[in-house]
């Protein structure tokens, strides 16, 4: 049973580990695990730096490494939701990123792990269990006198571990993030309820999840005793999907309802979830109702949550809303600044590849300005380049370094650009992308345009429609949802938006 550290059991697993002969087999063996589990390690910060910590935490977190034969990798997982949804969705892009590491590899297969048990026990706010309630329990829910489920998945792992470096000492303040980062430290400093919910919201790689990590460690730290629960959303989902699957809503309601903090990264997945959302709504009520305190984030305000009950979207902003701007070059200077003193702390400043000279990160900061977890990127980036050459960072090392990036955040798209473009393209009249006329040769290029300036701008749903003559973020969906549907059923069209996608990146 004991399953050595999370590493594949001998006879257990269909698929064999890496083939050795000879005498010193074990030692090959190892050497191909531990060459499968670097390349793994590779794979994944790929994953979580594309698709952002939630997702990642989410889908990713428990896949292992099985082994691999002639090929063909086998990862891990345990249970068949997860399975059939890393399939559906990420298969492509692992194996993907896994031929960049090793050209061999020709295919990833995704099993159910036999007989899995949580593996890793991080820090993990999540206390409900060892912790006699404080106050006499929430109403009377009765809770399973039965046995542990031999199951127990997804209890031991209801919230999601926190990331160690999300701390507010960690957090640098700027105009930008400034109220989100008042009210954060505001409610985890307090004792009572300020405001209910605390709704933050922001582009991606802004800070909300460092917030909120933040928050849950401040807490932990000042009052051990209040129990705090901090989750994805897609986790929520996960978990009731789960519950509902094993007739276990009770026991979910319970395990949620008990909290005395509860927060929810990146509402907006269970756009369009409609049962998902409807128990959200009622855990939320249910934890308000009894003065425990809500912390829920999204990548947009809580208006413009499309896809969300307008009755969801209307609590959600009763309490306190709190967004978090783009940032500017001062706070990008000072992040980058805190996060070179860590390094070169941890390195004894002995490295000389992690002693960052100043015109270097003023570079950085004034170059890369599209988000943190970019910036914070970038500068790994170039340091693991100069450790690896073993030359100091220089400016021109930087610049050689990020090309590629820096040639990404030179080409940056105006809705303008793409509606002259587009109208160009499509031998319509400018005029025609913001007018009400409805006639297909028009209609039909105007979407393309709308749709193209969601993908290539940051601008939001209703700040594009704005752009299109005044036009309701609806219409805009339904625009990029047509075009979404339109490349995949016409060829023509599809290599008309591939055109112009490549027309307006360069
Ligand atoms: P979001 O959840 O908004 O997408 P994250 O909280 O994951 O963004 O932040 C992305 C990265 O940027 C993280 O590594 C985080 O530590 C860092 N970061 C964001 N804001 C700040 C800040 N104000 N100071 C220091 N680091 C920050
Ligand atoms: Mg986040």
């Amino acid at each position: 049973m004991a399953d050595q550290g999370g590493r594949p059991n001998k006879d257990k697993n269909k698929i064999s580990k890496p083939e050795a002969t000879g005498e010193n087999s074990d030692n090959t063996q190892n050497e191909a695990l531990e060459k499968l589990n670097a390349q793994w390690h590779k794979v994944r910060s790929r994953l979580r730096a594309e698709l952002g910590e939630a997702t990642f935490n989410s889908w990713f977190k428990l896949l292992e490494v099985a082994g691999a034969q002639k090929g063909r990798v086998v990862l891990h997982v345990p249970t068949r939701f997860v399975r059939s949804w890393i399939e559906a969705h990420y298969l492509k892009r692992i194996c993907d990123h896994w031929k960049s590491e090793d050209a061999s590899v020709r295919r990833i297969d995704i099993e159910l792990k036999p007989e899995w048990v949580p593996s890793d026990k991080k820090p993990e706010i999540r206390e409900q269990k060892a912790v006699p309630p404080r106050r006499a329990p929430a109403p009377a829910m009765p809770r399973p006198t039965a046995p542990e489920p031999v199951d127990n998945t997804g209890r031991d792992d209801l919230g999601a571990p926190l990331d160690p470096r999300f701390t507010f000492d960690n957090f640098i303040v700027g105009k930008s993030n400034e109220l989100a980062h008042a009210a954060a430290h505001r409610l985890a400093e307090g004792d009572g309820v300020a405001f209910n919910p605390l709704f933050l919201y922001g582009g991606v790689g802004l800070g909300k999840t460092h917030l909120m990590h933040a928050i849950a460690w401040e807490i932990r730290r000042r009052a051990p005793e209040r129990t705090v629960l901090y989750l994805s959303a897609e986790k929520f989902m996960y978990q009731f999907i789960r519950a509902l699957r094993f007739k276990d809503t009770v026991a979910f309601k319970q395990q949620f309802r008990e909290v005395d903090v509860l927060m929810i990264d990146d509402i907006q997945f269970i756009a369009g979830k409609d049962s998902t959302q409807e128990e959200f709504f009622h855990t939320f009520n249910a934890l308000t109702d009894h003065n425990r305190q809500v912390i829920v984030s999204a990548d947009r305000s809580p208006t413009d949550l499309e896809g969300i009950e307008e009755r969801i979207r209307s609590r959600l902003g009763w309490g306190l809303v709190a967004d978090i701007h783009p940032t500017d070059y001062e706070l990008r200077l000072g992040i980058l600044q805190a996060k070179a003193e860590t390094l070169s702390r941890r390195t004894d400043g002995s490295l000389d590849s992690a002693r960052i000279p100043q015109p270097v990160l003023e570079f950085l900061a004034q170059r890369i300005d599209s988000n943190i977890r970019e910036l914070e990127g970038a500068l790994n980036r170039v340091i693991a380049y100069a450790s690896f050459v073993g030359r100091p960072v220089t400016l021109e090392m930087a610049r050689d370094v990020l090309r590629d990036l820096l040639r990404a955040s030179d080409r940056r798209v105006t809705i303008d650009e793409i509606q002259r473009r587009v109208a160009e393209y499509f031998n319509v009249k400018m005029g025609d992308m913001l007018s009400a006329r409805r006639a297909r040769s028009v209609a039909r290029p105007r979407q393309i345009a709308m749709y193209l300036s969601k993908q290539l701008t940051t601008r939001s749903l209703p700040e594009i429609g704005r752009k299109f003559g005044g036009r309701d973020h609806t219409t805009v969906i339904h625009a990029v949802r047509k075009i979404e549907q339109l490349r995949e059923e016409d060829p023509a069209l599809d290599e008309d938006v591939d055109l112009l996608r490549r027309m307006l990146e360069n």
